[in-house]
């Protein structure tokens, strides 16, 4: 700690905040007065995200307010008005109902951050099907493993993506009936088994009524990691709008003249629940680029587009930093008004240097995929203590718990630290783990849902990040899970062995390393190691371990399982624990 609190400017231009007494709207919050900030579907019964984003506003005087804009890797720009994109993703809605989807079927998209993704989305909760976002970094190692346990029905990629990672596998996914390609139409038009998604839209209708779903319909299907076994599919309901509804209001402070940029993937949950779901309720203009981190890039959009809210992470932000605030200085930044950051610990400095180079602090804010939505933020009107991640939303009760005597115990104590919890009923927390009831049922207990992280409490309510309880990795704000990574490496016939833990990285918070046992007689050398990065390079992409060490042995539990907590302590030279478990002939 130590950093003093930044009290907010007052008089400065622009909007009151929407969320000026955090006390009053906590005592006087029900979610029921959230409901009525949306329509419900015409005719009064159902709710659909589609409608609240999109055709809501189509139907009324923001028809043709700039909802959307696409920002090209190559320069080109598209626009797409409430008005163009409720046309466009009826269009897919028919083209969905034309191939036979039914609801509840899986559309699962894979192209990165283009248009259709955009147009995929929403045209999918308009036909009642579910949408299942995957990283465009991902290999095809875990695009498969997701699909595969996503019983993709329905696949929207691009011809390059397709080529790479799914053609040659393709028998390894039976359920999935339809690929369609988006992007260059003649490069589509080569590849057996696929359709055109351009050709898809055209030749369907732009009117389409939207299925009558309800709030614990499901929407969406997004996957995150474990400490141990397959990817979990996080499911989440049409209900979960009001939370995107209420946060993008209450801790993006969007005001309906915004523009606001939210610069994640939807590949991960920020990217679609405040890279689609969120702006568009609010009625604003939403700015996507569908290139990478570039600070010079970055900050000429800021300016260029006149952004209002920026959403980004602290990898990002950690990124700007290094470059240096002579780099801000060039760009007119007078439009900016509210910047806010997730994913992973923002650094007390970070926060500082966002106030030195912009004028104005980052508010972090928690949450994460099982929660569906902001839960903990730093919100407009409030001080900001650096390195804190806020107060808990309206409406979200959170607490620190502590496990005892097979119970929980809540800590009322402040600054004590223990497990992060909330209590269920926001609308917006998942319903389940596809097909794995049971791992859904162990992130509850005593009537609280476990977040796994840990976490303390100051005397004013604010909420600190201090750890994961578990063994997962987030590298650049991406969740990796160490089974994953070590399942890929075992596949190499040199690899007997493999323990994956994250070590601390000054930008990316932590990088992937993997520790590896050879089989007998394999000989290890700086080629065997080059050739294991690469090897799992290719099969999990992004998620690959940067750094890989040889060892003679593990460190493994009597039963047999890696202790990848004792590889890091060691690797880290921290304090060993509790060894009670270990096998004998490990201790030391
Ligand atoms: P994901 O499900 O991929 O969104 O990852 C969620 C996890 O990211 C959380 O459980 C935390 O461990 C971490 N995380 C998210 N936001 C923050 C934050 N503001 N500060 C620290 N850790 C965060």
């Amino acid at each position: 700690m130590g950093w003093p609190v930044i009290e907010k400017p007052r008089g400065l231009a622009g909007p009151a905040p929407n969320l000026a007494d955090y006390a009053a709207a906590r005592a006087g919050f029900s979610w029921e007065a959230a409901r009525r900030e949306l329509d419900g579907l015409p005719g009064g019964a159902g709710l659909n995200i589609a409608h609240e984003a999109v055709d809501r506003h189509a139907a009324g005087p923001r028809r043709e307010h700039l909802a959307l804009r696409w920002l090209g890797a190559d320069g080109r720009v598209e626009d797409f008005s409430y008005g163009r994109l409720a046309a466009l993703s009826n269009r897919f809605a028919n083209a969905l109902q034309a191939l036979g989807v039914r609801r509840g079927e899986r559309v699962f998209v894979l192209t990165g951050r283009i248009p259709a993704l955009y147009i995929a989305a929403l045209g999918s909760w308009k036909a009642g099907a579910v949408f299942c976002p995957l990283f465009s970094a991902f290999g095809p190692e875990p695009i498969l493993a997701r699909m595969g346990i996503g019983d993709a029905r329905v696949l929207v990629t691009t011809a390059p993506q397709y080529r790479l990672k799914i053609a040659g596998l393709r028998e390894r996914l039976p359920g999935l009936r339809h690929v369609l390609l988006a992007g260059a139409r003649d490069e589509a038009s080569a590849l057996p088994g696929t359709l055109d998604f351009q050709a898809a839209l055209d030749g369907a209708a732009d009117t389409f009524t939207i299925a009558p779903t309800e709030p614990e319909d499901w929407a969406l299907l997004h996957f995150t990691s474990g400490t141990t076994g397959r990817p979990k599919g996080a499911i989440h309901v049409h209900g979960a709008v009001l939370v995107h509804h209420l946060t993008g209001r209450y801790a993006l402070d969007l005001h309906p003249d915004d523009v606001f940029w939210c610069t994640a993937d939807p590949g991960w949950v920020t990217g679609t629940s405040y890279g689609i779901i969120a702006p568009l309720c609010s009625g604003v203009t939403s700015i996507v680029d569908q290139d990478e981190f570039d600070a010079e890039r970055w900050y000429h959009i800021l300016a260029a587009q006149r952004v209002n809210v920026w959403y980004t992470a602290p990898t990002a932000i950690r990124m700007l930093m290094k470059v240096g605030t002579e780099a801000v200085r060039g760009h007119d930044l007078a439009s900016l008004r509210f910047l806010a950051s997730v994913g992973e610990p923002l650094n007390p400095e970070a926060v500082v240097w966002g106030n030195e180079a912009f004028g104005r602090p980052f508010h972090d804010n928690w949450w994460q995929t099982e929660t569906g939505g902001i839960m903990i933020a730093n919100y407009a009107a409030m001080p900001i203590k650096p390195g804190s991640m806020g107060r808990p939303l309206p409406g979200v009760e959170a607490a620190i718990v502590r496990h005892r005597d097979g119970g929980l115990e809540v800590v009322d104590a402040p600054d004590t630290q223990g497990e992060l919890a909330l209590r269920p009923g926001w609308p917006s927390m998942f319903r389940g783990y596809l097909n794995e009831d049971e791992r859904y049922r162990r992130c509850f207990a005593d009537g609280w849902y476990l977040t796994g992280d840990l976490a303390r409490r100051d005397a004013d309510g604010y909420y600190w990040f201090v750890g994961r309880a578990d063994d997962v990795i987030k590298s650049a704000g991406h969740l990796i899970g160490p089974f994953e990574v070590e399942s890929a490496l075992m596949e190499h016939p040199a690899v007997a062995e493999a323990g994956v833990i994250g070590v601390p990285e000054p930008v990316a918070g932590e990088v992937v390393k993997a520790f590896v046992v050879l089989r007998p007689g394999v000989v290890q050398d700086e080629a065997l190691r080059r050739g294991l990065l690469g090897f799992a390079r290719k099969r999990l992409g992004a998620v690959a371990p940067r750094e890989i060490d040889f060892r003679a042995a593990l460190p493994k539990t009597r039963s047999g399982k890696i202790m990848r907590r004792l590889l890091k302590a060691r690797e880290l030279g921290l304090p060993e624990g509790d060894l009670s478990t270990l096998e004998e002939d490990e201790r030391r």
